[in-house]
């Protein structure tokens, strides 16, 4: 049986030259991959991989959509728009208890008319498995949805064929293990967020689900800081640079991860920094948000 994606977005994502950023670090040519505005629901990488898991869902005869998160997850706000957009409800699953004040990307859930339960200490499979409804995985991530950075590979090669090396966040794994199936290993470069432990066997594991051999993963783990919530004084550097120098705004959980981690290891040649969205999160972070 073959499951086609739902559409949920106009592809192919912009390819736009940053010739400030490069010069300042030092790269011969810099380009951001704009999947920060892949349409719906404020845009971001999750839109490509709920493409798939959305059709799984529909496939399934779904009437909802359950799926599990950190309070500020860009999948689950994401999940929550295109529950909307395909005529679904949505319920999200979250980590500890609900804030005094909505902000960031919970303040997006709601809007978007989702159901909210409050995970506590709580396993957040768990208690997604206890929910009615069809459970889209942790970030959105399957060996299935990997194949919607299979196709953002094949965009950015169409977009840019002497590609040397392309820059990612890893959070849940599908986004950089999509694009190694199509790229091979040497030319990804991950940095890492935090969010899952082991994120090395996570992408591994999918790749060998996704039969594709895995090569010797890139992954730069010096940015995760304290942690996952936290933000690191090379995070913030990074966030002030790009938008000093190209007025891009980044995030500081995922996309202000991965410009520290490309401009303390800048690749050389042609070089892709995939923007992954997230800027929700900014408004929600404790270093922000003023809560
Ligand atoms: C989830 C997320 C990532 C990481 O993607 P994974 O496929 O989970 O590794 C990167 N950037 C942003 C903004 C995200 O929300």
């Amino acid at each position: 049986m073959t499951i086609r994606p739902i559409p949920l977005a106009t592809w192919p994502t912009p390819l736009e030259p940053a010739p400030r950023l490069a010069q300042e670090l030092g790269i011969e040519q810099l380009w951001i991959k704009r999947d920060d505005l892949s349409g719906l629901g404020g845009g971001g990488n999750k839109v490509r991989k709920l493409q798939y898991t959305c059709a799984q869902a529909v496939e399934a005869g779904a009437n909802r959509i359950v799926t599990t998160g950190a309070p500020q997850s860009n999948h689950a706000r994401l999940t929550a728009a295109a529950a909307a957009r395909i005529g679904l409800d949505c319920t999200l699953v979250l980590t500890g208890n609900a804030p005094e004040t909505p902000r960031g990307n919970l303040l997006l859930d709601d809007l978007a008319g989702a159901r909210i339960v409050w995970a506590g200490d709580q396993p957040l499979d768990q208690v997604a498995a206890q929910q009615e409804g069809y459970v889209i995985p942790f970030g959105g991530t399957s060996a299935f949805s990997a194949q919607g950075y299979v196709d953002c590979a094949q965009e950015i090669l169409h977009q840019l064929p002497d590609l040397d090396a392309v820059v990612v966040a890893v959070g849940s794994g599908g986004t950089m293990a999509g694009l190694v199936a199509h790229l091979g290993s040497t030319r990804v470069y991950g940095v890492d967020t935090g969010a899952v432990p082991d994120p090395v066997s996570i992408i591994s594991g999918l790749l060998d689900q996704m039969g594709t051999p895995t090569g010797n993963l890139r992954i730069d783990r010096e940015q995760v800081g304290a942690g996952y919530a936290t933000l690191t004084d090379s995070v913030r550097a990074a966030l002030k640079l790009a938008a000093r120098t190209e007025g891009l705004f980044l995030d500081p959980t995922y996309t202000g991860r991965a410009m520290a981690g490309l401009c303390a290891n800048p690749p050389r040649g042609n070089v892709v920094f995939l923007h992954t969205g997230g800027l929700p999160g900014l408004f929600g972070h404790p270093a922000f948000s003023g809560s």
